[in-house]
């Protein structure tokens, strides 16, 4: 299948996918040798992120993971930050840093789109997994039509990615105020940041396209054997 010239219709979100990639690195590293003025490190900007929202409560912890590795858990309601970002300076450790807190706000705040993403990923998860069974079935078993439900379930990546996007900007824009109203950043220091997580939310634009390029291959695969 993997041979299949339907192959070609994912050519462009890989490329794509690439191009985000390697934007993010090298902005990234641009951005990570760049320290701030004010002297805050990741943690800082974070702690004084979440303490200015009256998340006190929520941990910010060092994951000893790779780089662009950050998160927030929703589930232990945690800021995980990369070592690198935890520990230095930089208008891209803030950045970073602020966008996680992002989530952990929008987390507190109850955002529709947030619940609507944690809620659905078991179900994607899943949904996928049996997705590839129920196409393959399909053609074996031309009875019912197994492929069609499979391709249904298999779309539920589009919708997943269509639901992380504005979940993602918002983070960002919610920490780009957050730096500049806590004097975090400099109005200069705020335009690295930016284009820090502007970086970022392309990787996201990335996937959303990929998947749809995936869904669209999928159906030039299992459609015309129907
Ligand atoms: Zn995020």
């Amino acid at each position: 299948m993997w041979y299949d010239v339907s192959f070609i219709i994912i050519i462009p979100g890989i490329l794509i996918a690439l191009f985000a990639q390697i934007k993010l690195s090298s902005t990234y590293s641009k951005y990570k040798k760049i320290l701030s003025a004010s002297g805050f490190t990741g943690y800082d900007a974070a702690r004084k992120i979440l303490d200015a929202n009256g998340l006190t409560d929520v941990p910010v912890v060092r994951q000893d993971t790779g780089s662009l590795s950050d998160f927030y858990n929703p589930k232990n309601r945690t800021v995980s930050l990369s070592p690198d970002v935890y520990s230095t300076a930089s208008i891209a450790s803030i950045g970073i840093a602020a966008h996680e807190c992002g989530h952990a706000i929008q987390h507190k705040e109850g955002y529709a789109l947030m619940r609507i993403r944690n809620a659905i990923v078991p179900i994607v998860n899943i949904a996928t997994n049996i997705s590839w069974i129920l196409m393959i079935a399909g053609v074996i078993f031309p009875l019912f039509d197994l492929t069609l439900i499979g391709i249904v379930f298999f779309a539920s990546t589009v919708i997943f990615q269509l639901v992380t996007l504005p979940v993602e900007t918002n983070a960002s824009r919610r920490a780009l105020a957050a730096i500049t109203d806590l004097g975090i950043v400099s109005e200069e220091e705020h335009i690295g940041a930016r284009k820090v997580l502007s970086a970022a939310a392309l990787t996201y634009v990335a996937g959303l396209l990929m998947a749809i390029l995936q869904l669209l291959r999928i159906i030039a695969i299992f459609g015309r054997r129907n």
